[in-house]
């Protein structure tokens, strides 16, 4: 398909000057970071006393939305220096000084939120200001802002600002508290290699000692997920399954109870019914109304689909149960799931994930994913040699647009779990792309933080190949950040709707399940050789494998979030059981808190988890629509379309618009539910 004309692959480039500079230092003690808190503080609401106490008729463009707008720079990037290490540092006081930091600046980040003085300038401007005067980027600023205050209740009577302010403040300390319990949450379990069975040798040779004839197994990823995957001794992976779903239970139960509670406060001073709709009114969805119908229409969907392959997995089991003389129990427990959703890959599709990993060692990964990556977007990455960065496993990239040479951003790759680091994988934005006081042009840094299985003694770090689909998926996020040119550092990088925001990154995890970007990216790590065709093709047909049961447990944890957020008072472990029960057809294990051990609740995600489903029905159709039509490794122009279209704008568009440019219509549900292996009904209405 022809591309729409103005989504013309060219003129990438600002016209602002480009300031090279990195602003970030990952240097400071944690008395600095400690002292840099208050300095950071003083100077900020200096800004903003100025702004709010203008006299109205002073009150201009230059004076209040540009005062802010150049304020939020420095402030964003400083904050990050701050409250960044308490995810990565390799010292304990200052990752505790950066959590502490953190607390500070979101209680001033409230205060600041909450000024009506503020508040009551810009919209004395926005109905004084010729709208035309302004470029369109600064429109939307003034409206966002204005939308903002209106959500925080800057509108209504000072005594119910307070109470929202004081809810506020309390629910950013509780988020932070709550995903710091689990980063530093230390609980192994001592098992010896009789308990282990079924694990490869590898894995076992990796594991710490724990007393004699002992191991150590953590509940970080790299330990869990293999074990439950492998492990064919079900009490092993009962206890297990068991710890994983049992961390933090006592203080992250509390935490999040009280979050639900205050968050529902809130929503009800601010004149909406359930927290849900206050966050939802400004995503793609709008309501969680269309929310419900969307996971309930789905669930329905597959429901045959999970029977079936539920009704697979009874049945590994009971052969299993049989080879190996247990008794078989009939039903498919939670610490099964995953061990007999890796049988039906390896007894349906053969594909065996321990050979695999073989041709997957991170090197040649890192190096084909990165030259993909630099072609179908037009880039050019260069590690920059002796970088100062905050542990010695960490690379840092500097990031080139290859038509003009210009450097447009770096990026960070800190890849290995340590003790105490941030335990899942994910894209932090560090330094906003967005233009700076005097017109020049910031460039965008990122760094993309990972769990991934580290090197032995023996053996290179090898991926499986869930992992490899990670890395694309958080890369593709780091592109998202260093590829959008907003002016606002309000719309840079990823801070589109949330329910959009999963979409650029999914759609390139298509690259790991297409034969030629997989075959870049893999070579035995002893032997040299590529990966046996049949392999490929084998692991290439397993994308089908346990899709029914997979997103049922994607929709179980979405409707988790949304009850949460739609009812007063919902118990999180009775809510996430009876969902189970329902939608999965597998229990939860009694006595677990699953829910307790749900970053994305605390972590921005609240009432929004449906958005992973949500934006792949947008990631399959750009894939399908464009890239698979035009090449996945050739296709430069759909690719710099991608770049220009939906990765180019950040928030300073809508995602509704950005997709239409760049599909050349609205978008539909077709390719999403086809590669769910669902049947498409062609009278159905187009999606969300
Ligand atoms: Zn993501």
């Amino acid at each position: 398909m022809k591309p729409p004309a103005a989504c013309a692959g060219d003129a990438l480039d600002t016209a602002a000057p480009c300031s090279e500079v990195n602003y970030l230092r990952w240097d400071l003690s944690a008395q600095q970071i400690g002292e840099l808190t208050v300095e950071l503080i003083e100077q900020t609401k200096r800004v903003y006393d100025q702004v709010g106490s203008q006299k109205f008729e002073d009150v201009s463009y230059e004076s209040t939305l540009k005062a802010l707008a150049d304020a939020e720079v420095s402030y964003t990037v400083q904050r990050n220096i701050l409250d960044f290490p308490q995810h990565v540092s390799p010292s304990k006081d200052i990752r505790t000084a950066s959590t502490e930091a953190d607390k500070k600046l979101s209680e001033f980040d409230v205060e600041m939120s909450m000024r009506q003085d503020v508040y009551q300038r810009i919209v004395w401007l926005q109905e004084k200001i010729q709208k035309d005067s302004l470029r369109p980027e600064a429109v939307r600023y003034l409206e966002r802002l204005i939308k903002l205050g209106r959500r925080n209740g800057l509108h209504l009577p000072k005594d119910t600002q307070e109470k929202i302010k004081s809810i506020k403040k309390k629910l950013s300390l509780l988020c932070i508290d709550f995903n710091k319990n689990l980063n530093e949450d230390t609980t192994f379990l001592p098992l010896t290699r009789e308990e282990l069975g079924g694990l490869p040798e590898d894995f076992l040779n990796s594991l710490e000692k724990a007393g004699d004839d002992k191991l150590k197994v953590t509940l970080k990823y790299p330990h869990y997920f293999p074990l439950l995957k492998k492990c064919h001794v079900p009490e092993t992976r009962r206890k297990v399954e068991e710890a994983f779903n049992c961390r933090c239970k006592q203080e992250n139960c509390a935490i999040l109870r009280e979050l639900v509670t205050l968050r529902a406060q809130k929503s009800s001073l601010l004149g909406f019914s359930t927290h849900a709709d206050y966050v939802l009114e400004m995503n793609m969805a709008k309501s969680s109304q269309v929310v419900a119908t969307f996971l309930d229409e789905l669930a329905q969907k597959l429901k045959p689909l999970g029977e079936q392959e539920r009704a697979v997995i009874l049945e590994l089991k009971k052969a299993e149960c049989e080879k190996r003389g247990l008794d078989f129990d009939g039903r498919i427990n939670a610490w099964d799931m995953r061990y007999y959703m890796n049988q039906v890959e390896e007894t349906r599709y053969s594909v065996d994930q321990n050979l695999l990993k073989e041709y997957f060692p991170m090197q040649v990964v890192t190096k084909g994913l990165l030259s993909i990556y630099q072609e179908l977007l037009g880039l050019t990455f260069n590690l920059e040699e002796n970088a100062t960065v905050w542990h010695e496993d960490v690379k840092l990239y500097c990031v080139r647009d290859s038509a003009s040479g210009k450097v447009i951003g770096k990026f960070y790759l800190d890849l290995y779990p340590r003790e105490g680091k941030y335990g899942h994988a994910a894209c932090f934005g560090l330094q906003p792309g967005c233009l700076r006081q005097d017109g020049s042009r910031q460039i965008a840094i990122a760094a993309m933080v990972a769990n991934f299985t580290k090197p032995t003694p023996d053996a290179p770090s090898l991926l499986q190949h869930d992992e490899v689909e990670t890395y694309f998926h958080e890369f593709g996020h780091v592109m998202h950040q260093l590829c959008s040119q907003a002016e606002f550092a309000m719309f840079s990088g990823t801070h589109v709707e949330r329910d959009f925001v999963e979409a650029p990154s999914q759609m390139l995890e298509n690259w790991v399940w297409e034969k030629e970007p997989l075959l870049r990216m893999s070579q035995h790590y002893r032997t040299g050789d590529t990966i046996p065709q049949e392999l490929l093709d084998k692991l290439i047909k397993s994308r089908q494998a346990n899709t029914g049961l997979f997103n049922l447990r994607q929709i179980v944890l979405a409707k988790v979030d949304q009850a949460l957020h739609t009812q007063t008072s919902a118990d999180p472990a009775e809510e996430y059981a009876r969902l189970c029960q329902e939608i999965l057809g597998v229990p939860a294990t009694p006595g677990t808190n699953m829910p307790a051990t749900f970053g994305h609740l605390a972590g921005g995600y609240d009432a929004q988890y449906y958005g992973y489903l949500w934006s792949e029905v947008y990631s399959m159709d750009m894939f399908h629509t464009r890239f698979k039509q035009e090449g996945v490794l050739n296709g430069k122009q759909v690719g710099m379309d991608y770049r220009s279209c939906i990765l180019r704008p950040g928030g300073s568009q809508d995602a509704s618009v950005m997709l239409k440019l760049f599909l050349g219509r609205d978008p539909k549900q077709d390719a999403f539910l086809l590669s769910k292996g669902l049947q498409v009904d062609s009278s159905e209405p187009p999606a969300c």
